[in-house]
């Protein structure tokens, strides 16, 4: 039999998590059926379950200032302030969605998560360390080059996403460890693009996402980001093939051959597979598709 503990504070969890295995419990709704035989039977949890729910310091979406370097001559040509927001591992799915402060890509990318239901209890917290490859807040994440904060009785560490989600279902958490907070540095790309294709417009697993940002000024592409959801192992972006397209005029957006030559790119970085869900071969082609769309609508 598997004991229960639902803490109201950070400490009290950390504390719990520090002795022994435990099954950390969100929102749910993946955990619920993964654990579950079949509709109608009690899940079966292998370890004590810690619920995050009730810890009132994981609820809010906050404006914060970065310590770090962001600053720098770096960090300010790639369009980063001094500024961020920290969003709690415990807030909805639905608090993400309706928060102005969140930037556009990352509300849209979790607007489209399942049904209204779902968002009002599921977190993103959850969706990041479920690590599925179809999850989709994950592109925005990566686009938005998200930090995760780990915390353990220990003390806390930093991790960029990217290097937080090492393959299908699998993450750097250790043992003790809980996800607290994601952290978005402010960045200046104004445009947006967001795309995921499903089986219907609502309620459907992702069969591919494509997300992508980008800064034009005075013609000149100044800042392109794009990521691609279900597509790999993990979430697809390529800075190197990204350098491409920084830089250019937007003219060049409009030349086939420069188009045929950035989609040459990515499609030897796209692997998709097989599954339930969709063909390898129409994810890569939808892919390519998707990401002219995104070109073309700069030019
Ligand atoms: C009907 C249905 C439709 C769905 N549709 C979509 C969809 O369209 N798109 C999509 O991306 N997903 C979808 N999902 C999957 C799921 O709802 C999301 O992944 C959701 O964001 C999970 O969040 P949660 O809070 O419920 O996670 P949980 O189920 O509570 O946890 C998921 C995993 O993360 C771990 N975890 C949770 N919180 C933390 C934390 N703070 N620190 C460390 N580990 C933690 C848990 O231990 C578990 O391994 C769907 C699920 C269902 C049942």
């Amino acid at each position: 039999m598997v004991t229960v503990y639902r803490p109201d504070t950070l400490e009290q969890a950390l504390d719990k998590l520090a002795v022994g295995e435990h099954t950390l419990f969100s929102g749910g709704t993946d955990l619920m059926v993964r654990h579950s035989a079949r509709p109608g039977i009690t899940p079966d949890f292998k370890h004590d379950v810690v619920f995050l729910d009730a810890i009132e310091e994981l609820q809010h979406i906050t404006p914060i200032e970065l310590e770090s370097d962001l600053g720098t001559e770096a960090g300010l040509q790639s369009g980063l302030c001094q500024s961020g927001l920290c969003i709690g591992a415990g807030v909805s799915l639905h608090d993400i969605e309706i928060n102005p402060l969140v930037p556009d890509v990352l509300r849209q990318s979790v607007a489209n998560i399942a049904a209204p239901a779902l968002r009002n209890r599921a977190t993103m917290a959850g969706n990041i360390c479920n690590a599925s490859p179809a999850a989709d807040s994950l592109p925005a994440l990566y686009l938005l080059d998200a930090k995760l904060v780990l915390s353990s009785i220990h003390g806390q560490r930093e991790m960029p996403i990217a290097n937080f989600i090492t393959g299908p279902g699998r993450t750097c958490l250790h043992q003790g460890e809980v996800l607290t907070h994601v952290v978005i540095p402010k960045a200046d790309l104004p445009v947006t693009f967001y795309h995921k294709v499903g089986t219907r417009a609502a309620n459907a697993l992702t069969k591919l996402s494509v997300a992508g940002l980008a800064k034009v000024e005075q013609g000149k592409v100044v800042d392109w980001r794009v990521a691609f959801g279900a597509v790999g192992p993990t979430v697809v972006r390529s800075t190197v093939l990204e350098q491409k397209i920084i830089g250019q005029p937007v003219e060049m957006l409009r030349e086939p051959l420069f188009i045929e030559n950035i989609l040459s790119g990515y499609s030897k970085v796209i692997c998709p597979i097989d599954d339930q869900r969709s063909t390898a071969q129409y994810r890569h082609r939808a892919s390519l598709n998707l990401l002219e769309r995104w070109l073309t609508q700069l030019a």
